[in-house]
């Protein structure tokens, strides 16, 4: 049986800020389902870890990791939850702060916790067969284990695979980490290695090195591959293309269920989708909206331009101004965003409402209580919202880039079919064109409404298929 260790910097249902980790919940679920032998690793960030788990955490052991030249304490926590066995690396300079990342020794507290990581499997004595690595916070350890580890005779067996979630994000430093912080030489730093215009790159380190590379969703792995879509790693991929591939993200099709989701007013499924308009009237009544019968347009959204938020921005007013129609805004990012969609608030008091904040309550209840759900991102790689909507019956209306090309089937009038509304250009008025046409149906064929609500409410979005094909490149790599 593969032994694996998953290995990620966020896993829900400790923290979470965005895809990854509900990944790193579902897919290990869904591995272990499988029959694989899994167990998960991440930081334990004190402040944030939710008090109802605290008691069930239990200390382990603890050792000294050498960062550069200081020794820092690493202890090593284990929990058991829904059957899953968590290492959660304990130190508190490093993960005893108020957010996951944003602060100015990123690269050190992800370098100690690669280290860390590295340092752990003898001690504990799980040395996995394969060591699953997720985005840029983990992607150095191929490397780690080819210069630094390679005298520990048990490792040389182990292979890698780097899920990537996001080319934007890659961990960018100064070559000079390579001996203040990981102690190691230069032999890697060069262009068909590490280095990346004189820096260290992680996510560079890791797709030349690891042995499976893949990131969540076929189409974002084909983008990738171009310099619109690489963020100057195009060349990289195309030149690693051979151990490439592209796995569609999965949703806890349990978790996410409007005929048992204890979030919402009234529960409903695609035979009686009724119960859905009690949950229109009280998601409306929440956020301070008139309960009046107009479509309501929701976005559930990190408030950045990768999502498209600009662009929601632009396409606005002239909506607003011309459709009866309501916009819901959940989230949180940008601050220059995040206050347009405030203004807009105060602009259009009985149109729009400005939810700025994280709140999984309400992502559910919007979900559930509205029409047509907004995710015109600039680039998607996996995108999971889009198929919660669908789920709730709940129309995607998308660019149809990456994942969200690969889930959301745009409307057909002529044919009637479709899970949902797509478009291509990325301009404003496209966008406001698709908003237009998407409440200009529902005003006018109620019947053609529900017909897509039901084939959106169609597809498994299960992480059952998926899994199959991780296990795969697991063979793959280990036969
Ligand atoms: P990304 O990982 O790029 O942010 P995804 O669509 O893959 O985007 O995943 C976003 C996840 O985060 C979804 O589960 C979504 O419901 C959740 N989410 C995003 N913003 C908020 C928020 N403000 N409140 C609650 N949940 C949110």
């Amino acid at each position: 049986m593969t032994k694996v260790l998953f290995a990620a910097a966020e896993a829900a249902p400790f923290y979470k800020t965005g895809g990854l980790g509900d990944v790193s919940l579902a897919l290990p679920k869904a591995l272990k389902a499988a029959g694989v032998k899994i167990r998960v690793v991440i930081p334990y960030y004190e402040a944030l870890f939710p008090e109802k788990y605290r008691d069930q955490v239990k200390d382990l052991l603890h050792f000294t990791v050498q960062v550069g030249d200081k020794l820092q304490y690493c202890g090593i926590k284990t929990l058991q939850l829904d059957g899953l066995d968590y290492y959660l690396i304990d130190n508190q300079d490093y993960f005893g702060r108020e957010g996951l990342y944003g602060y100015w020794d990123d690269g050190e507290r992800f370098a100690f916790f690669q280290m860390a990581i590295c340092e752990m499997l003898e001690r504990v004595d799980y040395i996995p067969d394969v060591l699953h690595l997720n985005d840029w916070h983990t992607a150095f350890i191929p490397v780690l284990l080819k210069e630094k580890y390679y005298w520990i005779k048990a490792y040389r067996q182990i292979k890698t695979v780097l899920t990537i979630h996001n080319m934007q994000f890659q961990g960018i430093y100064d070559p000079v980490i390579l001996d203040s912080l990981f102690k190691i030489g230069w032999q890697t730093f060069n262009e068909d290695g590490i280095a990346f215009y004189d820096q260290v790159n992680f996510l560079k380190a890791g797709i030349n090195f690891a042995d499976a590379v893949n990131t969540v969703s076929p189409t974002y792995a084909q983008e990738i591959q171009t310099p619109q879509f690489g963020e100057r790693l195009d060349g990289v991929l195309r030149a690693n293309q051979a151990k490439l591939s592209g796995i569609m993200n999965g949703i806890d099709m349990q978790l996410y269920d409007p005929a048992t989701d204890a979030a919402l007013t009234a529960t409903y499924s695609a035979k009686d989708l009724t119960p859905k308009a009690l949950d229109k009237a009280a998601l409306q009544k929440a956020v301070g909206l008139p309960e009046a019968d107009v479509p309501v347009l929701a976005v559930v959204s990190r408030l950045t331009t990768q999502k498209g938020m600009d662009l929601l921005l632009d396409a606005l007013d002239e909506f607003l101004k011309k459709q009866a129609a309501q916009v819901i805004v959940l989230g949180t990012g940008d601050p220059a965003l995040e206050h347009a969609f405030e203004i807009y608030q105060l602009a259009y008091p009985d149109q729009v409402a400005a939810q700025i904040k994280f709140d999984v309550k309400l992502a559910q209840q919007i979900y559930a209580g509205s029409d047509i759900f907004i995710m015109p991102s600039a680039f998607e790689p996996s995108g999971l919202s889009q198929m919660m909507a669908m789920r709730y019956g709940t129309l995607p209306l998308v660019h149809l880039v990456g994942g969200l090309k690969d889930t959301v089937v745009p409307y057909n009038q002529y044919t009637g079919a479709g899970t949902g509304f797509g478009f291509d250009d990325y301009q404003p008025v496209v966008l406001r064109k698709i908003m237009t046409l998407a409440v200009t149906l529902y005003h006018e064929d109620p019947k053609a409404w529900r017909q897509l609500q039901q084939q959106a409410m169609m597809p498994d979005f299960g992480w059952g298929k998926s899994a199959k094909k991780y296990q795969h490149i697991y063979q793959m790599i280990t036969s």
